[in-house]
């Protein structure tokens, strides 16, 4: 795909709709003159150099990478119209854009029925899926492994519902024993299991915590934000396959978050909560005097907390499902490329004297951390910042990140290294990029090397 070629055509097949009104003249007030204009943008184009490389192989780190081009094309387009998915008025092609692909993630995840829409965010998602369970269960807390993402605790504090933290097992899942205890206390009214925590890329087994809140009447959230889209690997033949239960479990939960702004190929701004049960749209019920006057159809704002949203952002999504639909042959080869590149790098570090494996990546997260003598959590903490620092700084550069381990989960794994520390970081590598795995092993070169010139 030729983006300025695509770009080209999208201001001619906007211009060309926009003429059909009759022609007219911009007001004076707009008007900036080319020169100002170059010298503005060359001061913005510089500026925009302060950023990692995120779009590059050898960027491994954070969960970061740049839109497809399908997705840049179809939101700049839409933006030169500019129409907000908050009522049909304000919208109805991109709202019934956003309807369709919503629909497509509701049937990724096997639901029969939805109630659903996008969000700006998966913090934004989780909150109207957490508003809801509360209302369901008033008086009740919401129960989420310590390794959830920390939004949930937050979320809980502005609803004002008790939020407990359940511990998690040595694979970073949800300990379910943790979990019946507190279950059995009656105060929890909500489960949140996470299919790929944000840090290690941990599945809690929906397929054992969805019977075990059903004994105790509590509802069940799946907070997919980031590992949503790896469903389409489920069951699937070969390494990079996923044992397929607590995919195919999520579609008996009752809600459901997903950012397609995260393994979806999004921009920012894009987030989705799906609701199994159409009813719960009762809980949004408002009156608003501005909106919702052109049709008794259905308006997104009426199910959504949020009120001014990017028509832009659906009709990205909705486009790049048209190119690259979310089933496993679509987006799926996407997500395969990533968690074959996930394996081979951890491969390479178990065959490696001078990095070792923090945990097995579920998804496509590898967690890892520089061998180190003495072996201990300080030591460790210590060469994973300096090779974070000198990865980045060197002249063949590779960005990482890092991830702070509590000297108890470190340990439980890792029981040879003496626990001089409350914890230590450890150097954790997002491989979402396809092109990823033709480069793991230049990675891990380099990664080693560095960690060998201590
Ligand atoms: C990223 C993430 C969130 C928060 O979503 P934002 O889109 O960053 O607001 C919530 N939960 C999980 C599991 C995530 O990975």
């Amino acid at each position: 795909m030729d983006l300025q070629q695509w770009l080209g055509r999208a201001t001619h097949a906007i211009q060309d709709w926009a003429d059909t009104f009759g022609g007219y003249e911009p007001h004076p007030s707009l008007h900036v003159d080319d020169d100002r204009f170059a010298a503005a943008f060359e001061e913005f184009t510089g500026r925009l150099k302060d950023n990692y490389p995120f779009f590059h192989p050898h960027y491994a780190g954070q969960m970061l990478k740049p839109p497809h081009p399908a997705a840049v094309v179809g939101y700049l387009t839409t933006m030169l119209i500019n129409p907000n998915n908050h009522a049909l008025d304000g919208g109805p092609a991109t709202a019934r854009m956003e309807r369709d692909a919503v629909s497509r993630l509701a049937a990724m995840f096997g639901y029969d029925t939805h109630l659903g829409h996008l969000t700006t965010s998966g913090t934004i998602a989780n909150l109207e899926a957490l508003f809801v369970a509360r209302e369901l269960h008033p008086g009740q807390g919401v129960a989420y492994s310590a390794d959830a993402h920390y939004t949930h605790g937050r979320m809980c504090h502005v609803l004002g519902v008790k939020g407990h933290p359940v511990r998690t097992d040595v694979t970073g899942r949800m300990d379910l024993g943790a979990l019946e205890d507190l279950l059995r206390t009656g105060e929890v009214g909500t489960v949140v299991l996470t299919t790929g925590t944000t840090g290690l890329g941990a599945v809690d087994p929906v397929h054992r915590a969805l019977p075990l809140a059903e004994r105790y009447g509590a509802r069940v959230h799946v907070d997919a934000a980031y590992g949503g889209f790896f469903t389409l690997l489920a069951g699937v033949e070969g390494p990079e396959g996923l044992p397929p239960e607590p995919w195919r479990a999520i579609a008996r939960c009752d809600s459901i978050v997903v950012d397609p702004h995260k393994h979806g190929l999004q921009p920012y701004g894009c987030g989705a909560v799906l609701f199994r049960d159409p009813e719960v749209g009762r809980f949004y019920l408002h009156d608003s005097p501005y909106t919702y006057f052109t049709s008794a159809e259905l308006h997104l704002g009426e199910i959504s907390l949020e009120c001014s949203r990017a028509g832009a952002s659906a009709a990205a999504l909705w486009l790049t499902f048209q190119l690259l639909p979310p089933t496993p042959d679509g987006l799926g080869q996407v997500l395969a490329a990533g968690r074959r590149a996930a394996l081979k790098w951890t491969d390479l570090i178990a065959g490696s004297d001078l990095l070792e494996l923090y945990q097995q990546p579920e998804l496509d997260i590898v967690s890892y951390f520089p061998v180190v003598e003495p072996a201990t959590l300080a030591g460790v903490d210590a060469a994973s910042a300096r090779i974070l620092a000198e990865g980045m700084a060197s002249e063949d550069p590779v960005f990482l990140s890092t991830l702070k381990a509590n000297r108890e989960d470190f340990t439980a794994r890792h029981p040879e290294i003496a626990a001089d520390a409350d914890g230590a970081r450890i150097l954790r590598s997002v491989l979402m990029k396809p092109e990823s795995e033709h480069h793991v092993g230049h990675l891990h070169t380099r990664v080693a090397r560095i960690a060998q010139l201590r």
